[in-house]
């Protein structure tokens, strides 16, 4: 992070997260498209930056990464902002290539969900669903339940 966030602004980030209590915690804020990541947007001394918000938290915990770092969700959820095992990771480019490779990720629906949704709709419903709190069985819903409010399968 060139501009090292403040107190206030790693404050103002954990307010915009939900935690699923054993899984995934969920940044419900700015979402950018098509790749369906949380952004987020801090300011210092009149100064703004806009960043990946699973980068920011990954940062928080590992310190500045080198540009060529990624962060890899194993747990292929592009709003996740957990560090750990099983979620964020940090790692250079060509490991998280081989990884997406190993998940089919990149065979041509790079930014589709299994149901032909986008990954940018399919994290604005996931951010819906979590908009009052951690709601699991609508956080459910978002995930798997899509077309059935547009009647596609019935
Ligand atoms: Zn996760």
């Amino acid at each position: 992070m060139s501009l090292p966030p403040t107190a206030r602004n790693i404050a103002l980030f954990w307010s915009k997260v939900v935690k699923s209590p054993n899984a995934c915690w969920y940044f419900v804020a700015a979402i950018s498209s098509p790749d369906g990541y949380g952004r987020y947007n801090y300011q210092r001394r009149n100064r703004q930056r806009t960043v990946l918000a699973h980068r920011f938290s990954v940062e928080l915990v590992h310190g500045p990464l080198d540009e060529h770092v990624v962060c890899e969700h194993k747990c292929n959820e592009p709003l996740c902002v957990r560090v750990g095992p099983g979620h964020l990771t940090p790692s250079t480019h060509s490991e998280n290539v081989r990884y997406a490779i190993a998940l089919g990720r990149m065979s041509g629906h790079t930014l589709l969900d299994g149901q032909g949704r986008s990954r940018y709709q399919r994290s604005l419903d996931i951010r819906d669903a979590l908009a009052h709190g951690y709601d699991e069985e609508a956080l459910l819903q978002a995930k798997t339940d899509y077309g059935r409010d547009q009647g596609i399968l019935f």
